[in-house]
This record gives C-alpha cells, sequence and structure tokens, in this order.
C-alpha cells in the first residue's frame, strides 16, 4: 500500500509539474516544438490571458469539434479556398502573401522545418486616458484603415472593421516574442506567425505606456472571421495545421512578457474556424 501511495504520489506531482510548467519550459529544442500533440500544444498555448498579463487558467477548453479538425489533415483544396476568396473578393496579397507560396521555415538539424505557430497578439493601441471612442469598432475611426498601420512587427495587422495589412509576407521569418528573440534565439525565426489584431487600451489603472483596460467585448466577429481564414490561408500554404497559441502564453514566466490578447473569446475564434472549413469543402 505504502509503494502504491508513493507511486500515485509521483504521477500526481509530475502532473502538477506539467500543469505548473510555462510553455517555454515545455519546448522541446530537439524538435522544434511544445510537448504533446496540437490539441495538448493548443489547450496550453490558447488559455485566457487576463489583465496585465496573468493566466490562471489550467488549460484552454476548447470545442471538440475544433479539436478534431486540428489533429486531421486539411479537409479543403487550394482551389475550394482561392473559389471563397473570389467569391468574397479578397485578395490573397491582403492575406500575408499568394496561397503558391510556403510559409517561412527554419534550418533545424539540415532539415526545412516550415512555421508551426500562429500567434495572436493585440496591438494595445491607441491608448485612451477615461473612455473609448464610441466608433471603435466602424469605419469611421482612424485606426480602422489599415493603411494607417505600417511598423513592421509581424505578418498581418488585422482592424475592428475585418480589414488587413500585410506588413510582411508569411514566407518571410519574422519573430515578434520575447520566446522567440531572448530564449531560443535566431534558429526560431520562422517558426511563429505573428498576427495584430487592433485593439485600443485604456487607463487607469496603468498608465498611458502601460495601458491595462481592454474594450468588452475585446474583439468584433469581423476580426474573428478574417482571423479564421489567415489561420485557414496560412495553414493550407504549410500543408497541414498551424497550432494557434496567444503572445502571452509564449511568453509566460519570462521577464517583461507582454499582456495580449486581452478578452480574446476563443469559442468565438474555433466557430468560424468550424464554419469556414465547412463553407470551404461546399466551395
Ligand atoms: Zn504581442
Amino acid at each position: 500500500m505504502k509503494e502504491i501511495g508513493l507511486i500515485f504520489s509521483i504521477i500526481m506531482l509530475n502532473s502538477f509539474i506539467i500543469f505548473a510548467q510555462a510553455p517555454s519550459e515545455l519546448f522541446d529544442r530537439t524538435k522544434m516544438e511544445y510537448t504533446g500533440d496540437k490539441a495538448v500544444q493548443a489547450k496550453k498555448l490558447l488559455r485566457k490571458v487576463e489583465i496585465w498579463g496573468n493566466i490562471t487558467e489550467k488549460e484552454a477548453q476548447l470545442d471538440t469539434n475544433f479539436i478534431k479538425i486540428l489533429l486531421a489533415d486539411l479537409s479543403f483544396t487550394k482551389k475550394q479556398l482561392r473559389g471563397y476568396l473570389q467569391k468574397n473578393q479578397i485578395s490573397e496579397v491582403d492575406l500575408g502573401g499568394s496561397l503558391d507560396s510556403s510559409i517561412s521555415f527554419v534550418i533545424h538539424e539540415g532539415q526545412k522545418i516550415f512555421a508551426r505557430y500562429f500567434v495572436i497578439h493585440d496591438v494595445s493601441s491607441p491608448t485612451y486616458k477615461d473612455k473609448f471612442p464610441n466608433n471603435i469598432n466602424d469605419s469611421t475611426w482612424n485606426r480602422n484603415n489599415p493603411d494607417t498601420w505600417r511598423e513592421k512587427v509581424a505578418h498581418i495587422y488585422l482592424t475592428r472593421t475585418g480589414k488587413t495589412k500585410t506588413v510582411t509576407n508569411f514566407s518571410e521569418p519574422w519573430r515578434a516574442t520575447k520566446f522567440e528573440s531572448k530564449i531560443l534565439g535566431t534558429v526560431s525565426k520562422g517558426l511563429f506567425l505573428h498576427i495584430e489584431m487592433v485593439q485600443p487600451r485604456m487607463y487607469p489603472p496603468g498608465n498611458e505606456g502601460n495601458a491595462p483596460v481592454a474594450p468588452v467585448p475585446g474583439f468584433t466577429d469581423l476580426q474573428y472571421q478574417k482571423l479564421a481564414l489567415l489561420y485557414v490561408c496560412s495553414s493550407l500554404r504549410k500543408g497541414e495545421w498551424l497550432v494557434p497559441a496567444f503572445h502571452a502564453n509564449i511568453d509566460e514566466s519570462i521577464k517583461d512578457a507582454h499582456d495580449d490578447p486581452q478578452n480574446f473569446e476563443i469559442n468565438k475564434f474555433t466557430n468560424q474556424i468550424i464554419n469556414l472549413v465547412k463553407d470551404l469543402r461546399e466551395n
């Protein structure tokens, strides 16, 4: 009995250690990926980000229909996706580049490893002192003009009206987290794709340079819809599903980690993916 108790304690301790470990501590450099299958990784990397970047959720509650999609092969063709884009008059250039070109990659032990992670950020700007303007979700708000976002800090900007601006083609290796730049170094450049979703912030608490309060809801349906399309396009270019992730989870426990994205509703995103995949199959 004593031994069984001991074994049980060890198992409990191991699970506790796995749960307690930040993603950066679960990254296997020999394989250049986080431990576990794509579902395990997504549950770890999509935990809700609370104010000031706190993460208390043990694992993200992901829709089982999304998990099934994530663990399966792509179930739509490039032709079907192109048909959908043409029907909706969306240019591939605005979605990170041509569907005919591959996404970025790293060279690891002489082998090409194409990008594995689709990292979701919010721009956390502009910041407001007391309240948000009442038009942040419509085209009259200046920052919903995609041409106002030019700084090359990610691959894509996605405005609250669902418009996008590609500042870096998905084929170009780019880093936008502390984990990539400070922990893994240049060997990781190309393994992560980065999407900046437009979201203003407010203070107090905090101040102009560190405003932690996000709008509620955090993002618009048009943003979730276009984010799902970006996820589908980048995965098509890879030939398999990427693993979605939040910036704050990637950098959890690293000094000066960011707090984005705030107020992200994971089910709204996965519902858009589920519906889009269904639409593409029928296209
Ligand atoms: Zn970020």
